[in-house]
């Protein structure tokens, strides 16, 4: 007997209609759909008629379940994974069992769709050409601390945060980030409450103390990418003074730019300032 597959599915966020029909299909068709509260998967499945049998898989029993499951999968049977919401495996279970599917030779397919830090991202609108997703910080003080220092970098940064410390989490990252930094607040994605602010950090914490309701429910936020570090500024300013002595500004800014890794357009405007 072939092996069955391993389909990775994603399931809506909030919106039960963000469920794709491939998504739906999967799930249809699967021999089992393993979820990790099978009460919440049931509600989907009820939604769009769906009959299958569930089984449960959570962070407690995920290596027990997915030996008995990479059993079935052996057998060809397949299984369909599912997370209560979003991508599976993102700061969510499922890592395990995919591994242990890859090394027994199992066939893994995803079934993409929603997941919570991509849709946050997308209405965040930060131009950059990567992003951290750090998922949740460590709930303990020492170690919160530690994570922030991580934050300081010069690209856009998604994080998951719970409704009962999003407050305290916004200040944290202004004392240790600074108030200009931008800072976007997704809350309730895609529900009835859904809001998408974008603000410096300074302004985060009177947004989420506003009104009542805006420290409920569930959050993402998504950190503007943070200032290239100064020592990095100061050695490029160097670098194109010294070149600026011997070449033209656009010359001088072009080299620099190659030598430093700082941006050409900002060597070249502030050669332009130099020659005034
Ligand atoms: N695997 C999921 C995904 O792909 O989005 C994430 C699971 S993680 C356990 C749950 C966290 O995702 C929540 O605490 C919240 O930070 C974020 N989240 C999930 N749904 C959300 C929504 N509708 N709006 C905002 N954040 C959401």
């Amino acid at each position: 007997m072939p092996p069955g597959i391993l389909y990775v599915v994603a399931t809506p966020i909030g919106n039960l209609a963000d469920a794709g029909p491939r998504a739906l299909e999967t799930l249809r068709q699967a021999d089992v759909v393993v979820c990790e509260d099978t009460r919440t998967t049931r509600t989907l499945l009820a939604r769009h008629g769906i009959e299958r049998a569930t089984r449960a898989l959570h962070a407690h029993n995920e290596r027990a379940a997915g030996a008995e499951l990479l059993a079935e999968l052996r057998a060809g049977r397949s299984v369909a994974l599912v997370s209560d919401a979003g991508t599976p495996g993102v700061s969510d279970p499922g890592a395990l069992l995919v591994q242990a599917a890859h090394r027994a030779g199992v066939r893994v397919v995803p079934v993409p769709g929603p997941s919570a830090a991509v849709a946050a991202y997308s209405a965040a609108g930060f131009a950059a050409d990567r992003f951290l997703f750090i998922g949740f910080l460590p709930p303990k003080a020492a170690a919160r601390r530690k994570a922030l220092e991580a934050l300081d970098v010069p690209w856009p940064v998604i994080l998951y945060e719970a409704p009962h410390r999003v407050l305290a989490c916004v200040q944290d990252l202004q004392a240790r980030l600074g108030g200009e930094r931008e800072i976007v607040i997704a809350r309730e994605l895609t529900k009835k409450f859904e809001e998408v602010a974008r603000l410096p950090l300074a302004e985060a914490a009177a947004w989420l103390q506003a009104d009542a309701h805006r420290q409920q429910g569930e959050f993402v936020l998504v950190l503007g990418p943070g200032s290239p570090p100064r020592r990095d500024e100061e050695a490029a300013q160097r670098v194109l003074d010294m070149l600026l002595e011997a070449l033209p500004a656009s010359e001088a800014a072009k080299l620099a730019a190659r030598i430093t890794g700082a941006p050409r357009n900002l060597l070249y405007k502030r050669a332009l300032q130099r020659g005034k």
